[in-house]
């Protein structure tokens, strides 16, 4: 007697499925991609735990995915031998969404259609997507090695039900109840089209059904043997990171990505490598177009997903990347970690170093030829990725260098907000004499540009870069220098532009010193202990004063902040 029960969805559930339905109706076929990349992962999942406990196989080591149809109730069926779910899993994947921050990101939709729509690419789209072409969906699964089997259904709307069924075989089954308008799905000609599309790189096999064919007779009165009817595979199964690069196309480079980086957006750009000598591995890193809406969320998840000898370890081993380079997706296959590793393991390991070093400079010189051939793409990594990379000089110190040449600013070059001058190009435009780089910060772009600290600079024709993000501040103070060129802060300390002065200037300074004698006694007397110390500039040409830190002195941002944290 199987207990039917009602459950309602979250309410960010609702939320994203009405969002899909609008605005993927477009790219409808997608939902296929979504349930056989599922299918893959769960694929994994088991073969995982079955490392430890080959009991889980109950008998059938062969995994794959099959796709089959009915034509008169109008259903596709997609159903794997994985890992399978129990009931409270099915509960929490397929009635809520597990991302930390989801509330809250959810309370930024506009009610836009259009706006909101290019929100949910930072979400990834997922099982759900399965209610762009069903108007209901099963979900019948038993978890490998359990007894219990449940059976989910909804009509996508605002709850599902939930009850005990039998099911012999492990595994997860969706059957899609297609909307009426959606029988194209029906031929199998048109999923076997979207398999070679998207899903051509799975790495189990994903597998249709080819009808038996009777006896018959040919034309010429010839027999025609009968065939039995089979399951096909339809995709390459074999997994893309092993295959050799010169094989393997752009297009499938990106589905790959789709999959491993649960992103429905391309990635900007790639690396695949395979590292042989003492640490062998092979990795493929890709980085993405856009950044997910929890990249600030210290409880996210990052990382790669882990394979050790082409067996799926873990999603998001964050060991092989450094924090600020957290928004590489993608994987690392090795052939030096043992098959029963764990995070904890992979904490305090020299193969993890080894690669890890690896990988970061592979990711850094990735992006330092992006900004080279690829200036546009470039800005479009910077303006989302930008302020992560900000968090490099501190973290990072080994690669300060490779990390500075990929910075970006505002500068007074441009006086625009759009932070887009490298240092290398700063150097290049210095002026005669300048030995300096020189840049202010602010708390904002505005307070920057328009920072009386400029004046002098902008007379001579010097340039300043513009910096403004919150962490730019602590960015400077771990970069001192690059291309053996001091950084300088223009509010601090004893700023001597004198250098570049010609000898008139200096004669009129020294005139004009003379003509106000006394003045800087006054103005110490009248301030006290307010101030370390009065003293004359030719920084400034329109103010007559401004206030400076010492060059060991705390910035005035610097002071807000601790100010803020209550210091
Ligand atoms: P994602 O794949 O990004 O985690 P999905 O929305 O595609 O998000 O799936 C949500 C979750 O539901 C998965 O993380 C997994 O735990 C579970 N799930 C979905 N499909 C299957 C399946 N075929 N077998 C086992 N678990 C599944
Ligand atoms: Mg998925």
């Amino acid at each position: 007697a199987a207990q039917k029960e009602t459950l309602g969805f979250q309410t960010e559930v609702k939320q994203l499925l009405n969002l899909m339905i609008h605005s993927l109706y477009s790219n409808k076929e997608i939902f296929l991609r979504e349930l056989v990349s599922n299918a893959s992962d769960a694929a994994d999942k088991l073969r995982y735990l079955a490392l430890q406990n080959g009991d889980l196989y109950e008998g059938d080591a062969e995994l794959r995915v099959r796709l089959s149809v009915n034509k008169d109730a109008k259903t596709i069926t997609i159903s794997d031998n994985g890992i399978g779910m129990t009931r409270d899993e099915v509960i929490s994947s397929l009635g809520t969404i597990a991302k930390s921050g989801t509330a809250d990101f959810f309370k930024n939709l506009t009610g836009d259609q259009a706006k909101d729509s290019q929100l949910i690419g930072q979400f990834g789209v997922g099982f759900y997507s399965a209610f762009i072409v069903a108007d209901k969906v099963t979900v019948r699964t038993r978890k490998a090695g359990e007894s219990e089997a449940v059976e989910w259904e909804s009509q996508g709307e605002g709850d599902f039900t939930i009850a005990e069924i039998e099911k012999a075989e492990r595994g997860t089954e969706i059957t899609l109840h297609l909307r009426e308008e959606e029988s194209e799905f029906l031929e199998t000609y048109r999923l076997r089209g979207i398999v070679t599309k998207y899903s051509d790189h799975i790495s189990i096999p994903v597998e249709l059904y080819k009808d038996p064919v009777p006896e018959s007779e040919g034309p010429d009165g010839e027999k025609i043997e009968a065939q039995p009817g089979e399951w096909e595979a339809i995709n390459k199964a074999t997994a893309l990171w092993t295959r050799d690069k010169s094989e393997i196309s752009d297009e499938e480079y990106k589905e790959f990505y789709k999959h491993v980086g649960h992103d429905w957006e391309e990635p900007l750009t790639w690396a695949h490598n395979k590292v042989e000598g003492k640490t062998e591995y092979t990795s493929l890193l890709y980085i993405p177009k856009k950044a997910p809406f929890d990249l600030y969320n210290r409880e996210r998840q990052a990382g790669l997903k882990l394979y050790v000898q082409r067996v799926f370890i873990m999603d998001d081993a964050e060991q092989f990347m450094p924090s600020y380079l957290r928004f590489v997706k993608g994987l690392l296959d090795s052939n030096d970690l043992p098959l029963n590793v764990s995070r904890e393991i992979l904490q305090d390991n020299k193969i993890t170093q080894a690669i890890r070093k690896g990988c970061t400079s592979r990711v850094l010189k990735m992006l330092e030829r992006m900004g080279k051939n690829k200036p546009e793409d470039y800005q479009a990594f910077w303006n989302e990725f930008g302020n992560v990379i900000k968090e490099g000089p501190a973290e990072d110190f080994a690669n300060k260098d490779a990390i500075a040449k990929l910075l970006r600013f505002s500068s007074t070059h441009t006086d625009e907000k759009t932070q887009n001058v490298s240092l290398e190009q700063y150097i290049e435009r210095m002026k005669e004499g300048q030995d300096k780089i020189y840049y202010v910060v602010a708390d904002s772009f505005e307070a920057a540009k328009s920072s009386p600290h400029l004046e002098i600079f902008r007379k001579k024709g010097i340039e300043v870069l513009l910096l403004s993000d919150r962490v730019d501040e602590w960015m400077m103070s771990h970069l001192t220098e690059f291309n053996e060129k001091p950084l300088q802060s223009i509010t601090r300390g004893d700023l001597d532009l004198g250098d570049m002065d010609d000898e008139e200037t200096k004669k009129a300074h020294e005139e004009s010193e003379k003509e106000v004698e006394g003045l800087v006694e006054r103005v110490k007397t009248a301030l006290g202990d307010k101030v370390k110390e009065v003293r004359f500039t030719h920084r400034l040409t329109d103010s007559p004063a401004c206030v400076v830190a010492d060059d060991h002195d705390m910035s005035s941002q610097m002071q807000k902040l601790m100010e803020q944290v209550g210091q």
